[in-house]
């Protein structure tokens, strides 16, 4: 949406209205990146807000009366429309008692929690209202608490967490006082509602400078809260075939991965099971025998505690399954299948792994060139192979169980599936035995007799 329909609310509202754009909104149209919501906030009261946009013909919706709330359909788009108000006292760390309404705009903008956030574009024209340094903080790129950290960090336990993620998406650095605030304000971060956590962490990963973040809340002990099983990754040493420790190259994958969900949380996951299975070798060389099993409980520990979707778990743990196997040139075709076949098992996309195991050896930071040809040469290997469409699952067997059953003059039973999988070890072998008579003819061989 652009200015245009904005200012026909200021229009609908009239000019008591001192109708106004804030926080994310501005923060973004100034460094020219895209936001979804626009943000607006003006003196008037709800009810009369919801009186004057109906008056003119738009659609309203009471969201939040009691915090001051109204939606209103700027050409279908919901846009929120907040009284000005300021917070009440915060007793429990997580949302003000009470807000009050019709207070002016500077008492508003100063319940924001950073200076970037904290101001206001007068919706048709006039200057911006930055009582807090906003526009110097854009262009220093900092984060800097509106008033004392220390305070706002007491009020309300998220905002620690979201300077980490709005270093991680805009990579700008945190004000050293408001850093400092962090690890004392621990305690009331703990407190805050899991799904709350989710939301900042999944923002954080899916940031363009992901690594600051998280190497923010390493710093500032907030990992600890929610992600303490990554702690021994920092500083625990590798071999040879890496150049950094567990935690630094787990940054540098994050950072590599494209930035969805699916492939960030695996990134983040993928070696954590690592310095729990730390042993060094007879001839001094580093081994993490049955790392991605141990990562692979620890993923689905923390992923379950933070609440996480299930179709994420799943994404998640298939990553984590597959990132351990390296198929080389030597491979067979049949082993080639075989390993589509189990990716196709875990429903995980060839592309997908693919993009995860390229990060995963760019992560690793030595003898680049070669691991990348090696990469591409395997990589179109197997989407050749993949694009004959070949038989990977016992779905795709072109005997279904009750013609086998029929073949065979029995009912179902333990046979049945040892004969499918025997079938499909034979198609994958030959992909040229899938079709219905010369199976049978293999099935035929395979059954066990009456
Ligand atoms: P985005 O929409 O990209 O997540 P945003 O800055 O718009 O970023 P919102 O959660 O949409 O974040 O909140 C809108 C505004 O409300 C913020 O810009 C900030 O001014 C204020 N705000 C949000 N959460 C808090 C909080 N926990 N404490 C203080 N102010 C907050
Ligand atoms: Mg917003």
């Amino acid at each position: 949406m652009t200015w245009g329909p904005l200012l026909r609310l200021k229009e609908a509202l009239g000019p008591e209205a001192e109708l106004m754009v804030v926080g994310g909104a501005v923060r973004d149209e100034r460094l020219g990146r895209s936001h979804a919501d626009w943000d607006l906030a003006t003196r008037l009261l709800p009810q009369v807000v919801m009186e004057r946009a109906r008056a003119a013909g738009l659609r309203v919706i009471p969201t939040g009366l009691q915090h001051g709330t109204v939606t209103v359909l700027l050409e279908d788009l919901p846009v929120e429309v907040t009284t000005f108000r300021s917070d009440g006292g915060y007793l429990d760390g997580r949302r003000p008692e009470s807000v009050r309404l019709g207070v002016g705009l500077e008492e508003d903008l100063a319940r924001r929690d950073f200076t970037i956030n904290a101001m206001a574009q007068p919706v048709g024209g006039s200057d911006l209202v930055d009582p807090f340094g906003g526009q110097r903080d854009l262009a220093a790129r900092t984060l800097r608490a509106v008033g004392d950290p220390l305070q706002r960090f007491a009020e309300d336990g998220l905002r620690p967490l979201r300077a980490c993620r709005f270093a991680s998406q805009l990579g700008f650095t945190v004000e050293p006082a408001t850093l400092a605030a962090i690890p004392l304000r621990l305690g009331v971060a703990r407190k805050v509602a899991v799904e709350r956590v989710f939301t900042e962490l999944d923002k954080l990963l899916r940031g363009d400078e992901p690594h600051l973040g998280l190497t923010l809340l390493a710093e500032s002990g907030l990992l600890d809260l929610w992600l303490a099983e990554l702690r021994p990754m920092l500083g625990c040493l590798q071999n040879r075939h890496h150049r950094h420790d567990v935690w630094t190259h787990t940054l540098e994958v994050v950072r590599q991965v494209p930035a969805e969900a699916g492939l960030r949380w695996a990134a983040l996951l993928h070696d954590a099971g690592k310095p729990g299975t730390r042993s060094t070798g007879p001839d001094g060389e580093v081994h993490f025998h049955g790392h991605e099993a141990r990562s692979l409980e620890l993923a689905e520990t923390i992923l379950e505690r933070l609440r996480s979707s299930l179709s994420l778990r799943r994404e998640v743990a298939a990553l984590i399954r597959h990132h351990g196997t390296h198929p080389t040139e030597a491979w067979s075709d049949a082993a080639c299948r075989r390993f589509l076949g189990r990716l196709a098992e875990d429903s995980l996309p060839l592309e997908r792994w693919a993009a995860f195991r390229l990060a995963d050896q760019r992560g690793k930071g030595l003898d680049l060139e070669s691991r990348l040809d090696g990469h591409q040469g395997l990589l179109s290997r197997l989407r050749a192979l993949a694009a004959a469409a070949p038989p990977l699952a016992v779905r795709d067997l072109a005997l279904d169980g009750a013609a086998l059953m029929k073949l065979a003059g029995r009912p179902g039973g333990p046979w049945l599936g040892e004969l499918q999988r025997q079938l499909l070890v034979a198609v994958l072998d030959d992909p040229g035995l899938n079709r219905a008579e010369a199976l049978a003819e293999v099935a035929r061989k395979l059954m066990p007799p009456d």
